[in-house]
């Protein structure tokens, strides 16, 4: 059966002054999963991210998501001298949408004190911080930019876990960016492969990877 789509890009361009970021990107992703944006340094990651959360224009093509966006940039957006506490109260002033609940339990999830000045939390606090304000807002598509980067391995285990509750939970779609592969075992369910700003390969991992490598691994018999 065919399910829902969540963002559909067609034919997406970006330059910057005369220099294509991004380069001729169609592609469907599904709703309810986990899709991963694989590619090296300067791939277009942040570009592509940027245009399907509507931040930046694209020059060629278009591009549209089902329902509401967050998007969590890889300079994780949290104010130094705001505690966790003043940042769920922005939260609750900015969002159309706020579940101070779904925010807190994040925050609860993950031992970060609501008093302390985010610019007094570790790299991996303030990385909470913002993924709790992005939950918060309930989205339908939630775009993470790197959200694995300068996490350590449990740290990132558990954030994947909680990610993919979320999805099991509310049915919202999640792309997050990456160039370390290894990070997506058990995560991702869809790939979008980049490389120049052009899309290399896009759709389900297993597929893909039955395709391209000839494995057909335990994933694909479920
Ligand atoms: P990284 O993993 O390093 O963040 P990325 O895959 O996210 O890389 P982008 O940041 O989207 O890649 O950059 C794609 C290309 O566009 C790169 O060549 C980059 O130098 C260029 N670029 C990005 N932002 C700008 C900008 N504001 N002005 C000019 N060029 C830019």
């Amino acid at each position: 059966a065919v399910g829902a789509v969540a963002v559909r890009a067609r034919g997406l361009g970006k330059r910057y002054r005369a220099k294509w970021a991004l380069r001729e990107c169609t592609f469907e992703l599904p709703k309810g999963r986990v899709a991963a944006l694989v590619g090296a340094n300067g791939a277009g990651k942040t570009t592509l991210m940027s245009v399907l959360a509507g931040l930046l224009d694209a020059d060629e093509g278009s591009a549209g998501a089902v329902g509401r966006v967050a998007f969590v940039p890889q300079e994780k957006p949290v104010y130094r001298h705001f505690t966790a506490a003043d940042m769920l109260r922005l939260g609750a002033r900015l969002n159309v949408v706020w579940d101070e609940e779904r925010a807190r339990r994040w925050l609860a999830r993950f031992e970060v004190p609501l008093d302390r000045a985010c610019g007094k939390l570790s790299g991996g606090g303030q990385a909470q911080v913002a993924f709790a304000l992005a939950v918060g807002s309930r989205p339908d598509v939630l775009m993470l930019d790197e959200p694995l980067a300068n996490l350590d391995p449990l740290a990132r285990r558990e954030v994947t876990a909680e990610l993919l509750g979320e999805v099991a939970a509310t049915g919202m779609t999640v792309l997050l960016s990456t160039h370390v592969v290894s990070e997506l075992s058990g995560v991702a369910d869809h790939l979008l492969l980049l490389a120049h700003g052009r899309l290399l390969a896009g759709g389900d991992l297993d597929e893909l990877l039955a395709r391209h490598v000839g494995y057909t691994g335990p994933r694909s018999d479920v």
